[in-house]
């Protein structure tokens, strides 16, 4: 089943505490809003979630198991993290191409991901020119190549000006509207209030608040 789920992870970088018994789980169907100041431990959850970085206690399964790069994971995850590798000497299409190849994927699909992305105007430029905007554009076009059940975003809206703002919500609620699990982090709880179904919200390497976004409006 297409979930994530994150129970008692603890993970210290030397002195620094950054994951601090943080549990919470990502249904199917839902935008699920990551919200915490920064160093709260989103990044380093969603490292460990991905398998790039392993915790020092608890688990996180993807669709029911860990996901690591040793045995073909049972579910497919797309990621958008902070520094998305981006080969900047090749244009985005390329890129793209090249990461499709990897995954047994042809360029039919890589046109498909470069259109739902809105890159098609810049898809023949250099990576390595991108704004910021277009290089999270490109990530997220990563993200969906492998057309996975689990999607995972960190800060997706970083860089993007008001009209990607506006693509990336659309974007985010079509995902949960086709059934895919969704994470999405930011550091602004304005960026997730319209978009999310459910927030987890994380302070110090744990969770402070879980709860659906219907229930808190009710409440206010
Ligand atoms: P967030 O994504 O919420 O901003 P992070 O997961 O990046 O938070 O960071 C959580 C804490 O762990 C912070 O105090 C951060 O400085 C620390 N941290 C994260 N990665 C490392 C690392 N590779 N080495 C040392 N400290 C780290
Ligand atoms: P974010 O807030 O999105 O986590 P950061 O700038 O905190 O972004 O982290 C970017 C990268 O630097 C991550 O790979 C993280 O693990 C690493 N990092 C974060 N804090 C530290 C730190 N104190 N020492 C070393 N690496 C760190």
């Amino acid at each position: 089943q297409a979930t994530i789920e994150v129970a008692g992870l603890r993970k210290r970088f030397g002195r620094t505490v950054a994951l601090d018994g943080m549990s919470f789980t990502v249904k199917p169907g839902q935008v699920t809003g990551f919200v915490g100041p920064n160093g709260a431990g989103k990044s380093t959850t969603m490292r460990v979630i991905l398998g790039l970085d392993a915790a020092d206690e608890g688990s996180a399964l993807v669709g029911g198991r860990p996901y690591t790069g040793f045995r073909r994971p049972l579910c497919r995850l797309g990621a958008l993290l902070d520094a998305s590798a981006l080969q900047p000497s090749r244009t985005a299409r390329n890129h793209l191409l090249w990461l499709a190849h990897s995954q047994g994927l042809g360029a039919r699909r890589v046109d498909e991901v470069i259109e739902q992305s809105g890159l098609r105007s810049v898809a023949r430029r250099r990576a390595g020119d991108f704004s910021l905007g277009m290089r999270q554009r490109l990530g997220i076009a990563a993200a969906l190549l492998g057309d996975p059940p689990v999607l995972m975003l960190d800060e997706p809206s970083n860089g993007l000006d008001p009209e990607g703002i506006v693509w990336i919500r659309g974007l985010l609620r079509s995902l949960a509207a086709e059934g895919r699990a969704v994470l999405v982090s930011s550091h602004l709880m304005s960026e997730l209030q319209d978009t999310a179904d459910h927030l987890v919200v994380v302070g110090r390497g744990r969770v402070v608040a879980d709860t659906g976004v219907a229930d808190l409006i009710a409440a206010a």
